[in-house]
């Protein structure tokens, strides 16, 4: 049987979002395959809207017999089970005018082994993932060397260049006056130990 592994990320910012990635991480198991690594909770700002819930995201490493498509069907039925509810986001984007909307449980494929992926279903790698600094921290913890197929550079770089781009921003943003200085941090840890 051929394993493949599949590098997921959870967010979340609505509800209890830190019980929901354990309840995530145990359908996984159940129905995914084998979760290898997991990193832990980061915390960080709406990405692309104006919300007053920071979201909460975890990277999960999972060895999979699956193919890519069917572990989207997967992930998604998990997100439903989650609690995740279109018609919600859906509204919430309506009165917000925002191209986003909160969410109790939102699971992206980031990578599936080295493969590129694009059919009208699905993307690998996740197209915004290497610009992403919530998304690159906690793939980085959990597999940092790991090659992106199309930019043909680490996890880890791309980590340390969109972490560099977003504090060269915020000291932008302040030396205009601006108060977007809350940087992206661990939510039960700090930065120290994450090798970036
Ligand atoms: P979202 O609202 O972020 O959960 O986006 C869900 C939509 O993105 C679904 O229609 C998926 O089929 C599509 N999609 C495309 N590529 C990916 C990916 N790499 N991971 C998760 N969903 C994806």
């Amino acid at each position: 049987m051929t394993t493949h592994r599949a590098i997921l990320l959870a967010g979340g910012n609505r509800g209890d979002v830190a019980a929901a990635m354990t309840f995530v991480e145990g359908l996984l198991s159940e129905r995914a395959g084998r979760v290898t690594a997991a990193s832990r909770l980061y915390e960080s700002e709406p990405w692309g809207f104006e919300c007053r819930n920071r979201f909460l995201n975890r990277a999960f490493v999972v060895e999979t017999a699956l193919g890519a498509e069917q572990l989207l069907d997967v992930t998604q039925q998990i997100e439903r089970e989650a609690g995740r509810n279109g018609m919600a986001e859906a509204l919430e984007r309506a009165c917000t005018g925002e191209r986003y909307a909160s969410r109790t449980m939102d699971i992206d494929m980031i990578l599936y082994d080295g493969e590129i992926i694009d059919t009208p279903r699905l993307t690998v790698p996740h197209p915004l993932f290497h610009v992403r600094p919530f998304a690159l921290r906690p793939v980085c913890e959990v597999a940092g060397d790991v090659i992106h197929p199309v930019l043909g550079r680490t996890v880890r770089e791309l980590c340390r260049e969109a972490c560099e781009a977003e504090e060269a921003e915020r000291r932008r943003a302040e030396a205009c006056g601006g108060d977007n200085e809350k940087p992206l941090r661990l939510w039960d840890d700090d930065l120290d130990d994450l090798s970036i």
